[in-house]
């Protein structure tokens, strides 16, 4: 089939898997230039490693460290008429990739949340890898089913205390415009918390721990996103951001209940990018697009794969990492800074739907978000018949 993009509202529907594989390829590229990694894990273990932050944790761990990985994601199969998600294909590419230089690579394909899903993890590394000696809990969701109760929850991306009117980029539409965000309930932010929180990852630590997979002195990490006051009042001081304070949480519990093991937990707080989970949010493809035209006019732009090699080779194996007040490891300081924060701040009054090509970098978000899905490649030929079947 002829594989072109279908963007409905902040998703592409559609997958295209010669796209996904030239994505992956490059990402490894930059990896290989860069050279290895200091401190390299052997046996990691990425739960949501299929797209944007984990992916990029994979491909580090395995061709900057020659880690064997073993990857959990939750993605949907292609068949003979329907393509399957970015995921799927990213999976597929990254595994032929691992195959051809002997690397040991894995991937499960669930409900990351459930028992069943770990049960499964713990048998592949009691069979594969013996012990695991880090763990990185990528997982960007709206809906999680407690595993115990099967009740399901929901996230919500809302203002806590009162609503919050601001101005948005429709990536649909292509338009700037604002948006009034109703404030969020007890509800929506408990649940969000339910989802987005720390309780998941504990228990992965905890099944882990229990099965006796866990490598003395094995190092764990979950992502955050900290920014600053443009994107506080729906991201840090919103729900989403309550759920990742009890990260921090999770993280000072996981150090103090696995002390004996030698564990250290982390919370590390990355730059805004471009990525599926990013896209959902309100406000954030516009303030992406503005630090981004930014960052690329003081040359210091990053993406997904650069704020993780850096992580990977300086900061989450080495002996001491070097940690903020509340203990996290930050690899965001180019953007939070106050000369970047303040350069965007200044653009964002000014900026409408007529002067957004100008003042963001339209053409920079719009590329990126395309290439999420495999679309955009200048050497890849969108006109080719494909197959869109692929598997690993
Ligand atoms: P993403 O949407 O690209 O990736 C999400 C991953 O989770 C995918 O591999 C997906 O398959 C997997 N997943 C989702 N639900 C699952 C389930 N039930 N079971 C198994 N796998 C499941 O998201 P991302 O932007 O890379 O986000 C990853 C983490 O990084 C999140 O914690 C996010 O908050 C954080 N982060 C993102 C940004 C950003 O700008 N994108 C910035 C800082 C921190």
């Amino acid at each position: 089939m002829v594989i072109k993009p279908k963007v409905r509202g902040f998703i592409c529907t559609n997958a295209h898997p010669a796209g996904c594989a030239e994505s992956v390829k490059r990402q490894i590229q930059y990896v290989q230039n860069k050279g290895n990694i200091s401190n390299p894990a052997k046996n990691v273990l990425v739960i949501g490693c299929s797209t944007g932050y984990g992916l990029a944790s994979r491909i580090t761990a395995a061709f900057g460290g020659s880690a064997k990985t073993l990857g959990v994601c939750f993605e949907k199969e292609p068949s003979e008429r329907k393509t399957g998600t970015a995921g799927w294909y990213n999976t597929a590419a990254f595994h032929t990739e691992a195959n051809k230089t002997g690397l040991y690579a894995k991937t499960l394909n669930g409900d990351a949340f459930s028992h069943q899903l770990k049960a499964e993890v713990i048998e592949t590394i009691k069979r594969d890898l013996g012990s695991i000696d880090l763990i990185v809990y990528s997982l960007a969701s709206p809906r999680r089913t407690d595993p115990d109760t099967g009740q399901a929850y929901l996230s919500s991306l809302k203002p806590i205390g009162q609503s919050y009117t601001s101005k948005t980029f429709d990536t649909n539409k292509e338009v700037v415009h604002e948006v009034n965000l109703d404030p969020a309930s007890e509800d929506d932010i408990n649940n969000t918390v339910k989802v987005m929180g720390g309780e998941d990852w504990e228990l992965w630590l905890k099944a882990l721990n229990q099965a006796g997979v866990l490598a003395k002195g094995c190092r764990t990490t979950a992502y955050t996103y900290i920014g600053k006051e443009l994107t506080w009042p729906i991201y840090g001081h919103a729900t989403i951001g309550k759920a990742k304070e009890d990260l921090d949480r999770a993280a000072r519990q996981l150090n103090q209940n696995y002390q004996d093991t030698g564990l250290r937990a982390f919370v590390t707080s990355l730059k805004a990018v471009v990525t599926q989970a990013s896209s959902a949010i309100p406000v954030m493809p516009l303030y992406i697009s503005l630090m981004y035209q930014v960052m690329k006019d003081e040359g210091c732009h990053e993406g997904v794969i650069e704020q993780i090699y850096a992580l990977f080779n300086e900061q989450l194996l080495a002996e001491n990492p070097v940690l903020d007040e509340a203990d996290r490891i930050r690899m965001d300081g180019v953007e939070t800074n106050d000369h970047i924060q303040s350069k965007i701040k200044a653009i964002w009054p000014e900026v409408t739907t007529e002067n957004f090509p100008e003042l963001g970098d339209y053409q920079g978000y719009h590329e990126d978000f395309l290439r999420l899905f495999g679309f955009a490649f200048d050497n890849v030929n969108y006109d080719e018949d494909i197959s869109p079947l692929a598997d690993w």
